[in-house]
C-alpha cells in the first residue's frame, strides 16, 4: 500500500530546490507561444487582411513624401530624385509587416522592385 501523503511530501521536497529553474523553462515557452505581436515564430503570426495602401491613406503617405521616391541611394547617403509612383510597406508585409502609416513609404518603381520582399537593416 502506498502512503500518498508521503509520496506527495517526497516529491514536493524533491521538486522544492528545481523551482525556479522549472519556472524560467515554463516562462521561455510561454514566451514562445504567446508572442508579442509582429515578434515570434512565423506560425503564429496572421497577415492583415488589408495589404495595400489606397485612398486616403495612400494620399497621406504620397503627401509626407512629398511625391518624391524615399529610397536611398549610393549607401543611404542620398534620396532618390524619381517621382514616387507606388507605395509599400517598410516592413515586408510578407514577413509580417503592419499596413499601417508609421509602416509605409513612397517609392519609385524600380526602387520598389528592388526591394521586394527584404527587410530593412
Ligand atoms: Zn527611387
Amino acid at each position: 500500500m502506498i502512503d500518498w501523503t508521503k509520496a506527495l511530501a517526497t516529491a514536493f521536497a524533491a521538486i522544492t530546490p528545481m523551482l525556479p529553474c522549472l519556472l524560467a523553462i515554463f516562462g521561455a515557452i510561454f514566451a514562445l507561444v504567446v508572442p508579442l505581436p509582429r515578434r515570434g515564430p512565423s506560425f503564429l503570426q496572421k497577415q492583415d487582411s488589408w495589404r495595400r495602401f489606397q485612398g486616403e491613406p495612400r494620399r497621406q503617405i504620397m503627401a509626407r513624401a512629398g511625391h518624391r521616391c524615399e529610397g536611398a541611394v549610393f549607401l543611404g547617403w542620398g534620396r532618390c530624385p524619381e517621382e514616387a509612383t507606388e507605395v509599400d510597406h517598410v516592413y515586408p508585409s510578407s514577413r509580417y509587416g503592419p499596413t499601417t502609416l508609421g509602416n509605409a513609404q513612397a517609392l519609385c518603381c524600380g526602387h520598389n522592385r528592388r526591394k521586394g520582399a527584404m527587410r530593412p537593416p
